[in-house]
């Protein structure tokens, strides 16, 4: 690692850095070297005091080893590895817990949030904003599937989400130190932390940027996870699942109402037959058993989530730390 050297074991410990970037790492290994450099690069001639803060998320691969490397050469630099992969929310939350800064940065791993973005937040945070989000104006090297899936979802969540969630954001954004504060102070367990942000309200913009591809390695979002984390993201945000059951179950009752009505006047003036019908009987006691199973699973995923908050295990273990106190 020829930046180990070059880094300055020297520079002063400050007490408050002016920035705070928190990088979640899981299985990085192939841009850990680039990654740092590239923040170095960055943020080295321009900002006075900063801190980076990674969180390995329980990475199998060698990024422990090579985090451990730079903070140990590097003060700026510190590691929070945890003791399993508790997940990318946990680890921005564990991130988040840690920060000194006066302002935060939430950044990916893989290059494909630019650090260079990083100045021009910094510069619309020193304007006063106090919240400044990255927005993806076009997504490079991603499939049509994992396009269309993202814009299917954040439709889906404009519509049954109680407050606004800016279209195509992530993660990566600066954070004032209050917001910081008041994001580390909710108690809740399921952390969709662009939906907290975006709750959270303040003076917040957005920074349009075009999202490169990731510089190497595979994305850690497989289908299951990204099927999760939207499933969490409705959940969190929205009681429109509860509300959608019992509509549904109002609107099966009013239908079922009309077709006895309908079918007790047929009985009554034409029996031609379909009121004793058994395959009406049929198909009316399948989709009323549906309608049913589908509202039990609506109101078990709330109460698996106040089961998950009730319990109130940790977010996340960090088994060690490097380059902290
Ligand atoms: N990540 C993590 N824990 C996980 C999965 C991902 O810390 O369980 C990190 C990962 O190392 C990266 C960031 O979260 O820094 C975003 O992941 P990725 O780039 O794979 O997601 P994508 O950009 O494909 O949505
Ligand atoms: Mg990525």
């Amino acid at each position: 690692m020829p930046l180990r050297e070059e880094s300055t074991r020297a520079v002063e410990r400050v007490e408050r850095p002016t920035l705070s970037v928190v990088v979640p790492i899981y299985n990085e290994e192939e841009v850990i070297e680039i990654l740092h450099s590239r923040l170095l690069q960055v943020l080295s001639p321009s900002v006075a005091a900063f801190e980076i803060i990674f969180v390995n998320d329980g990475s199998s691969d060698r990024s422990a080893e090579l985090l451990d490397a730079i903070c140990l050469s590097d003060v700026r630099f510190r590691a929070l590895h945890f003791s399993r992969n508790f997940g990318h929310q946990a680890a921005v939350t564990a991130g988040l817990h840690a920060v000194r800064g006066d302002c935060a940065v939430v950044i990916d791993a893989d290059l494909q949030d630019p650090p260079e973005l990083v100045l021009v937040m910094l510069e619309k945070w020193r304007e006063g904003y106090e919240v400044v989000y990255a927005q993806r104006v076009a997504r490079q090297g991603e499939g049509i599937f994992k396009r269309g899936a993202a814009s299917l979802f954040y439709t889906l969540l404009g519509s049954v989400s109680e407050i606004d969630i800016p279209r195509d954001t992530g993660d990566f954004c600066l954070m004032d130190r209050r917001v910081v504060d008041l994001l580390n102070a909710l108690p809740e367990r399921n952390r969709f932390l662009r939906g907290l942000r975006a709750w959270l309200g303040f003076k917040q913009i957005a920074v349009p940027f075009e999202r490169p591809p990731r510089f190497a390695g595979q994305t850690k979002y497989p289908l299951t996870r990204m099927i999760a984390l939207a499933t969490d993201a409705v959940f969190a945000l929205s009681k429109a699942p509860l509300r959608i059951a019992t509509y549904l179950g109002l609107a099966t009752s009013l239908v079922s109402f009309i077709l006895g009505v309908v079918f007790i006047i047929e009985r009554l003036t034409r029996d031609s037959g379909i009121a004793r019908g058994w395959a009406s009987t049929i198909v009316i006691v399948l989709f009323l058993g549906g309608i049913q199973l589908i509202c039990i699973g609506v109101i078990g995923e709330f109460i698996g989530r106040i089961y998950d908050e009730v319990k109130g295990r940790p977010l996340y273990i960090v088994a060690r730390s490097t380059g902290l106190e």
